[in-house]
């Protein structure tokens, strides 16, 4: 009769001793807050020149490759980076965009590489700061009939964010959508501008399509109309989802060739954008901390 609680008192007596031992020991091993880990800077290039040289400057780099996309998971000067390699193009782009904020939770993206002159005032080797990015693939036609032909200066920007109904039925959607670059990239990216030698710095409309234009005319007709500093195929799809997520997002874009002044394609300027990226990435940083 009475041994049983005494043994019952020396169970709850070790219970209660190692519930008290364990939670001192949770207390003394607790991670203050300011230790989480940081959310880390996207860094986006479609080709293997515009990604791997930034990839090269990461320490404690862990590759993860999934579809299209080559993430190289590490950090800069102690801060963790996401360069991602997208592959070319809206399609690509958009969806590395979205399966990086899924992954890795980014504290802002920057999509960067080479682009094609729509500007005769800037030169291969200036950079394009994306003040805003524009889908300039995003069209609809006027009404033809069969043997009228086609008329691509007559045709009629689309924003098929517009609305969820059909975008060739409504007028509503015959607007242009341009996507804000982020105000404190932008900063960031003006206060190292005299870092860059190659070149000149400039805020600039960065037109994005999966389309290689060599037609002078259909150039300045995208310069007038969407106001196009360059062209290239991918800011904007990433623009677009970053937007949808609410992240922080920039272009920058080095011009690779212009065919308005003659300036010839040249790959050796994406090397140098992406040094000019990392000074950008840097100063980023700094404001954070
Ligand atoms: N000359 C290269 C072209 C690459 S394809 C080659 O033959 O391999 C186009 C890539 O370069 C895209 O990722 C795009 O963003 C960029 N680009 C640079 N200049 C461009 C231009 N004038 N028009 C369209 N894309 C351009």
């Amino acid at each position: 009769m009475f041994a049983m609680p005494q043994k019952l008192l020396v169970t709850l007596f070790i219970l209660l001793f190692t519930s008290f031992a364990t939670a001192s020991t949770m207390k003394s091993v607790s991670v203050p807050s300011h230790t989480a880990p940081k959310q880390p800077i996207l860094i986006q290039g479609p080709m293997p020149i515009e990604a791997e040289y930034f990839a090269g400057l990461l320490s404690n780099v862990k590759i993860e490759s999934t579809g299209n996309f080559t993430f190289y998971i590490g950090d800069l000067n102690g801060y963790p980076i996401v360069v991602t390699q997208t592959s070319k193009g809206v399609e690509n782009t958009a969806a590395a965009t979205a399966v990086a904020i899924e992954r890795y939770n980014p504290r802002a993206i920057i999509n960067q590489g080479t682009s094609g002159g729509h500007d005769k005032s800037l030169n291969v080797g200036d950079i394009v700061l994306g003040k805003r990015s524009v889908n300039v693939g995003n069209l609809k036609t006027p009404i033809t009939a069969e043997g009228q032909g086609s008329d691509p200066f007559n045709w009629i920007p689309m924003d098929v964010m517009a609305s969820s109904g059909s975008a060739g039925e409504s007028s509503d959607a015959e607007k242009i959508r341009y996507y804000e670059g982020s105000p404190e990239l932008l900063a960031a990216a003006h206060a190292v501008k005299d870092s860059y030698k190659r070149g000149k710095v400039v805020e600039g409309t960065i037109g994005s399509a999966n389309f290689w234009n060599n037609e002078i005319d259909r150039m300045n007709w995208l310069h007038k109309n969407f106001g196009t500093s360059v062209e290239e195929m991918e800011t904007a799809s990433a623009a677009l989802i970053a937007e949808a997520y609410q992240v922080p997002f920039l272009g920058i874009r080095v011009l690779s060739n212009n065919l308005t002044n003659g300036g010839k394609y040249d790959p050796t300027t994406a090397k140098d954008n992406q040094e000019f990226v990392k000074n950008v990435v840097v100063q980023y940083i700094s404001t954070l901390q």
